[in-house]
């Protein structure tokens, strides 16, 4: 049973040697437990949240424990009456081949789902993101302007094709110029600017001549900066990640702008407002995927995926995930379903 564990806290950028490639007996069912096996371990950037002590919505990986994170599992052995050998599931059990579980917090895949992996993306929790964050947080409205960096990821991608299905004119965000052409060819947003290049500012300014309404801040830093004049009276911000500063040791240089900010959300009436998806929507999960089922199924929604091969590249991946090196929703492909 091959075990990524947490060798130590990364201080900035995590590196490989914060991490552990550990081998271990394949552990054994008691009764009313499953023995499951990873078939997809999902990646995503609040990992690196759990990495570090720092106080957070949720426990810290302790040293030498397994990683977290969302997997679609399949049911190996089942002293449990509620699963039989050959289900699919999605569990969280982390950064491993195999795992027990007493079934409590499994969620059993439907056999019609062709394509298990997008129980961890587009149907799953970046999918809940993004349709939550943007339908209930930010109300889009018909001939608004809408703005979401990360555009080419799991949920700014979801978050840009769904306000466009509100009739809103979506400006996307991203850190290379495949990137945008996928964004704007592919997804079908109005724009898409590279947020690395000098003059973001402008070319953003230039490219949302009524204001913005709505900004899903996935990222911060930078990109904020660029948005922030351009916010309308009465704009909304989901404040749904940060990206950009995860990695951060210090505040960023430079004169404090908080007050600014303060003044601009008085005087214009912004609304801004984070939420941490399974704590606040995880009651919805059913209206989401009811949805979200109905719009693929139409090929309303495009989605794609950027599948790693092999769990010994989970550490290799989540760090090159950080850098803007995934194209799409990153997975780690462990084993055959
Ligand atoms: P993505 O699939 O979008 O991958 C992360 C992307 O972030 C990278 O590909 C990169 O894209 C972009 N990025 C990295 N560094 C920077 C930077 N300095 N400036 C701008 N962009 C950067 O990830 P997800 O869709 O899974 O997550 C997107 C955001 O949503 C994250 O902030 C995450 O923490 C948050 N999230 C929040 C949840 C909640 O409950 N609040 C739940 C799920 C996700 P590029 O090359 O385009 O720059």
């Amino acid at each position: 049973n091959r075990q990524f564990t947490l060798a130590s806290r990364p201080v900035g950028a995590p590196t490989a040697e914060n991490f552990n490639l550990i081998n271990t007996e394949i552990p054994t069912p008691s009764q009313g437990e499953v023995l499951l096996r990873t078939v997809y371990l999902s990646l995503d950037p609040y990992m690196r949240g759990r990495m570090s002590d720092a106080k957070s919505y949720a426990e810290p990986v302790a040293i030498d424990e397994v990683m977290v994170g969302g997997a679609v599992c399949r049911v190996e052995k089942s002293l449990n009456d509620n699963f039989q050998v050959g289900d699919l599931v999605v569990a969280y059990t982390g950064w491993q081949d195999y795992a027990l579980s007493n079934g409590d917090d499994l969620l059993k895949l439907p056999k019609a789902l062709t394509t298990p992996s997008y129980a961890l993306g587009v149907l799953g929790m970046p999918g809940l993101t993004a349709y939550m964050g943007l339908l209930d947080i930010g109300q889009p409205k018909a001939g608004e302007t809408v703005v979401v960096a990360a555009a080419s990821g799991a949920v700014g991608s979801l978050v840009g094709q769904i306000a466009k299905l509100q009739g809103c004119r979506v400006i996307g965000i991203a850190g290379s110029e495949e990137k945008c052409n996928y964004v704007t060819n592919t997804l079908g947003f109005d724009a898409c600017l590279n947020h690395k290049d000098e003059n973001l500012a402008k070319l953003l300014a230039e490219q949302c001549p009524a204001g913005i309404d709505v900004y899903f801040e996935n990222v911060g830093g930078s990109v904020f900066d660029a948005v922030m004049p351009l916010l309308n009276s009465s704009a909304r911000v989901p404040v749904c990640g940060l990206i950009s500063q995860y990695n951060a040791t210090e505040l960023p240089s430079g004169p404090d702008r908080m007050s600014q900010l303060m003044g601009l959300i008085l005087v214009k009436r912004i609304k801004m407002q984070g939420f941490i998806v399974f704590d606040d929507y995880g009651h919805r999960y059913n209206e989401f995927s009811q949805a979200m089922g109905q719009w693929l199924a139409e090929g309303k929604i495009q989605y794609r995926e950027d599948k790693v091969i092999g769990l010994e590249q989970a550490a290799s991946a989540f760090i090159g995930l950080l850098k803007g090196e995934n194209f799409g929703k990153r997975v780690i492909e462990v084993g055959p379903i």
